[in-house]
């Protein structure tokens, strides 16, 4: 049994009813037998085992009271996972899915993907498995103030910074922050995220999104193509999903169907970004209003039903394992060129080896959406200076790194001898950095 199989079976064994944790990290540890074996030292320090089990992991309860009077309890989590590059820094998911093996999963990805960005930052992860939807700014408020009175103890600028995801957006970020402020008294960049008002970056809105686009873009001309006149199919209509779009249609391609979870609306004159905005950002409502007010519009209440439809470029930018082998199987039949993943780990291990085992280019989450932490990153920055960046500026950086990422992965599929394989480009680049900055520091 080899080492990287052996460190697998027992995560596997240590942490049951983790299938998420044993996927993500299945996808990282089989692509890094080249590593080991050029640098023996790591199997000699158990360097796989320390970087695979989280350096903390801190669960509490979050009580907090709704409209009519009643208490709930929600369970809150953040994981610390490996602070060997920079302070842990990671975003907070609300979705009633969440649960520890969903945390991890995003933990140690987020590793990988804070290295990849050249910045010096570590991973975490936290969130609950509260339900934003249909709660009233109070509740969110009252879930936001308990949730952070018991964060505070272990978030801190220098330390561990948060940042949004999935149900956590501009709103919840600032009912986070005034909650910190007002237990620890300190305006310091403990979150990014920010409004422009108290500390926040300009472009870290649209960051995930314009990096996606950006990296697919250099993927692009490298190749001599671009993304003029490319027919794009983005799945979710969030964040990521909608500033995805909004770079994509500016360079001129057609973006013909997105998702929320309950169904997928397909318009064949391409999607009219500023009524989806209105719907989902505005109105928090749902897609089939889309198809209710666009004529060329056409609704299907089945998510994966988006897959079928023939596309140059896949943006999956909602959830993870949104696409299975079978979608997969059915986007190369039907001639997709690109998958650049938006959101974190949407394709199922064997949806990527379709891709694997196609001539298309596909660009793995921790590589094709890092712009969004990159970005973060640069808030921390500027909070700590004391410093207003412009949009033109913070956005200059964001194309930079997202051009550079690609590069590093492409170099290092190419130097292990995997030439185009850039999941084994981005673990391998993003792992390599953070393993010298482990073996520096000792057995810790
Ligand atoms: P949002 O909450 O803004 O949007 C999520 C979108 O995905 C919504 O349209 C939502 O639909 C849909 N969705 C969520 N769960 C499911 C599901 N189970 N099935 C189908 N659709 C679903 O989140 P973000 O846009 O911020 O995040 C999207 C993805 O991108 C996540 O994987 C996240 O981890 C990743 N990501 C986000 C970053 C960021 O900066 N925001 C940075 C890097 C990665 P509905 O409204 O119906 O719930």
């Amino acid at each position: 049994m080899t080492y990287i199989e052996k460190v697998l079976n027992n995560l596997i064994k240590n942490n049951p009813n983790e299938p998420e944790f044993h996927q993500a990290a299945t996808e990282i540890l089989t692509t890094l037998a080249p590593v080991l074996a050029k640098y023996p030292e790591y199997e000699a320090t158990s360097l796989l085992e320390r970087f695979t089990e989280p350096e903390r992991t801190i669960l509490f309860r979050v009580p907090w009271i709704d409209d009519n009077g009643n208490v709930h309890v929600n369970k809150g989590y953040r994981v610390q996972f490996n602070s060997a590059i920079g302070p842990y820094k990671g975003g907070l998911r609300f979705h009633p899915s969440v649960n520890l093996s969903i945390i991890k999963f995003l933990g140690l990805e987020q590793i990988l993907k804070n290295s990849l960005t050249g910045l010096p930052i570590g991973g975490g992860k936290g969130g609950s498995d509260f339900d934003p939807k249909g709660k009233s700014d109070r509740e969110i408020m009252a879930f936001c103030q308990s949730f952070m009175t018991e964060l505070y103890r272990h978030v801190g600028a220098d330390t561990d910074v948060p940042a949004g995801d999935i149900g956590v957006g501009g709103r919840e970020i600032g009912y986070l922050f005034g909650q910190y402020k007002r237990i620890c008294d300190e305006h310091v960049g403990v979150l990014t995220g920010r409004g422009l008002s108290y500390g926040g970056s300009l472009a870290r809105t649209e960051a995930t999104g314009y990096g996606l686009v950006y990296i697919t873009e250099e993927a692009m001309r490298v190749r001599g193509d671009s993304f003029k006149g490319k027919k794009v199919i983005i799945s979710g209509s969030g964040n990521v999903a909608i500033y995805a779009c909004q770079k994509a249609q500016s360079l001129g391609a057609m973006v013909v169907a997105m998702y929320d979870s309950d169904g997928y609306v397909y318009d064949e004159e391409g999607i009219k970004l500023d009524i989806i905005k209105e719907i989902k950002e505005v109105k928090r409502g749902r897609i089939k209003e889309y198809a209710e007010r666009v004529k060329s519009a056409k609704y299907e209440s089945n998510c994966k039903g988006i897959w079928n439809i023939p596309c140059d470029v896949a943006l999956p930018c909602a959830t993870q394992n949104e696409i299975d082998e079978v979608s997969a199987k059915v986007l190369v039949k039907n001639g997709v060129k690109y998958v650049a993943e938006g959101a974190n780990m949407p394709s199922t291990l064997k949806a990527i080896e379709v891709f694997k085992n196609s001539d298309i280019v596909f660009l793995p989450a921790k590589a094709a959406n890092a712009g969004g932490v990159a970005t973060s990153a640069l808030e921390m920055a500027q909070s700590s200076g004391r410093l207003f960046w412009k949009f033109e500026e913070v956005d200059k950086k964001l194309k930079e790194i997202m051009i550079n990422i690609y590069h590093n992965i492409d170099k290092a599929a190419r130097d292990y001898g995997y030439d185009g394989d850039y999941v084994m480009g981005a673990n391998v680049a993003g792992f390599v950095k953070v393993a010298e900055a482990m073996m520096a520091q000792g057995i810790v």
